[in-house]
């Protein structure tokens, strides 16, 4: 426990009050228990798993049905105070949240569109970089400067992108004092967009990085950071890939935000979420936990089906990645996935750990009893790239709606599953995020939102590398002490 010292020291004494601080427990059952903000601050946890609250908050069925028709802010102030314990008093945590927020260009933060009748389109691009990562980000990046400045500490952020997560990261932390960031993307298969969002900034505290490799090589590598205990402590490593327990976190207040203006608590939602790193959907998970009445969760997987193929056999089996026009969504190991196994095991680290054992061979196979709490929990389907673009040109003739890649893959999906509860749709990005592939499917290019036009003709800052620990952690080790 010893190196966990100086970056998990005790927040300045907090009053008495409330002292029955929320922790957050390792769903390998190996690691120390820490509070919220610790937890945040580790990332994976040292025995390798994620971090869980011990025990989810809930709500009353008055307490939600008094979210409807409040502001985002007040609204994520409610759900998301209960976890957190004593590291914040409300004003800060309001201020924090204020801020994380300001950016967006919508003033609902999360709107609702109506798609066709009881279906419905919860539109998480409105942010800085046009993806629904924005709204944890943001977020994490006000509570990570708030932390670090009052333990006047540093430190450094690496993680692994598909696209999306490293533009959100790199916009969140840009120019903050007491955090630099690494951000390794695979290069080649990123969108021009999404590549320029993380190559453009100029601050010094930032680093894209284009490494000769896929999406999951990205996030072994920063596994391999993580695990090396030496380099961790040496630059104070921390984690913002959507196995932090924050990001989870703040991507609970949409369904609570949707579900009310649908009528919740007193009529029940259906949602079906675009999948990857099960982070999203797994937020869903948890805002039905703490009260919230989801009839179904529903996973939409691209090509890449691994989730899907799971919730079907039983057996969790890698298959290699095959690039497609969701790119977002484009892996084998969903890491957040975890998470869920914790609970459909019972909350048996044990048996958790058993299985990320066996996963190191390619596959494993979940128990009876564990697939049907999967099932009990969560619904799945998958879209083909034929089915993906069909569905961008059929709901633009149908609504006048344009939806990007990864969001068509949830809208095919949550066709198949409509019944008489209503159905909300994350459309988790902007179209323009991913042009050409919107282009194609129904011959119109969907146009940047005006701040953004001059994206294209912007300088980018990059550096190559190759997919190697020892280069990368040298490279990272240069880069800070040269600040
Ligand atoms: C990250 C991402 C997803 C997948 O979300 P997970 O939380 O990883 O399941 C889907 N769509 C877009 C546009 C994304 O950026």
């Amino acid at each position: 426990m010893g190196h966990d010292d100086a970056l998990l020291s005790a927040p300045d004494a907090q009053t008495e009050k409330g002292l029955r601080a929320v922790k957050y427990i390792s769903t390998r059952g190996n690691a120390p228990e820490l509070t919220f903000a610790e937890a945040m601050l580790t990332g994976l946890a040292r025995d390798g798993g994620l971090y869980v609250p011990k025990k989810i908050p809930t709500m009353s069925q008055d307490d939600i049905a008094a979210l409807a028709g409040l502001p985002y802010e007040e609204i994520a102030f409610r759900v998301m105070k209960p976890f957190t314990g004593d590291c914040f008093t409300d004003e800060e945590f309001k201020g924090i949240i204020e801020r994380a927020y300001a950016g967006f260009r919508h003033k609902a933060r999360a709107p609702l569109v109506q798609l066709a009748p009881n279906h419905y389109l919860l539109e998480l691009f409105q942010g800085p970089t046009l993806a629904f990562k924005d709204f944890a980000m943001q977020l994490i990046g006000q509570l990570f400067q708030f932390e670090l400045a009052r333990r006047e500490e540093r430190v450094t952020i690496v993680g692994a992108t598909s696209g999306d997560t490293g533009s959100a990261a790199i916009e969140a932390f840009r120019g903050l004092d007491n955090v630099d960031v690494f951000i390794l993307f695979p290069d080649g298969r990123v969108s021009d967009i999404q590549r320029k969002q993380m190559t453009t900034p100029d601050d010094s505290n930032v680093h894209a990085l284009a490494l000769e490799g896929d999406f999951d090589d990205c996030q072994a590598r920063v596994k391999d950071m993580f695990n090396d205990f030496d380099f961790r402590d040496g630059v104070k490593l921390a984690g913002v890939n959507s196995i932090n327990c924050a990001r989870v976190l703040a991507q609970v207040v949409y369904y609570f935000s949707a579900a009310t203006s649908l009528g919740a608590p007193h009529r029940k939602v259906s949602f079906t979420v675009p999948t990857g790193n099960f982070g999203d959907i797994f937020a869903g998970y948890i805002a039905k936990q703490m009260g919230l009445p989801i009839e179904d969760l529903v996973i939409a997987t691209n090509q890449n089906d691994i989730l899907h193929r799971t919730m079907e056999t039983g057996a969790y089996t890698k298959d290699g990645v095959t690039p497609s026009i969701s790119p977002s969504m484009d892996i084998q190991v969903s890491s957040n996935f975890e998470r869920a196994l914790f609970y459909a095991y019972d909350r048996d680290g044990e048996a958790v750990s058993q299985l990320m054992e066996e996963l190191k061979d390619g596959s494993f196979s979940i128990s009876q009893g564990a697939m049907e709490a999967l099932r009990e929990a969560y619904k799945s389907g998958r879209a083909s790239e034929e089915e993906t673009a069909a569905t961008i040109k059929s709901e633009f003739a149908d609504s006048g709606e344009v939806l990007c890649p990864h969001s068509a893959v949830g809208v095919k999906v949550a066709k198949e599953n409509l019944s008489e509860t209503p159905m909300v749709t994350l459309a988790t990005a902007h179209p323009a995020k991913f042009p050409a592939a919107v282009e194609k499917a129904m011959g119109k290019h969907p146009a940047l939102p005006p701040h953004m036009e001059d994206m294209m003709d912007r300088e980018e800052r990059v550096c190559k590398v190759p997919n190697q620990l020892a280069l990368l952690q040298t490279l990272i080790k240069d880069r800070i002490a040269s600040r």
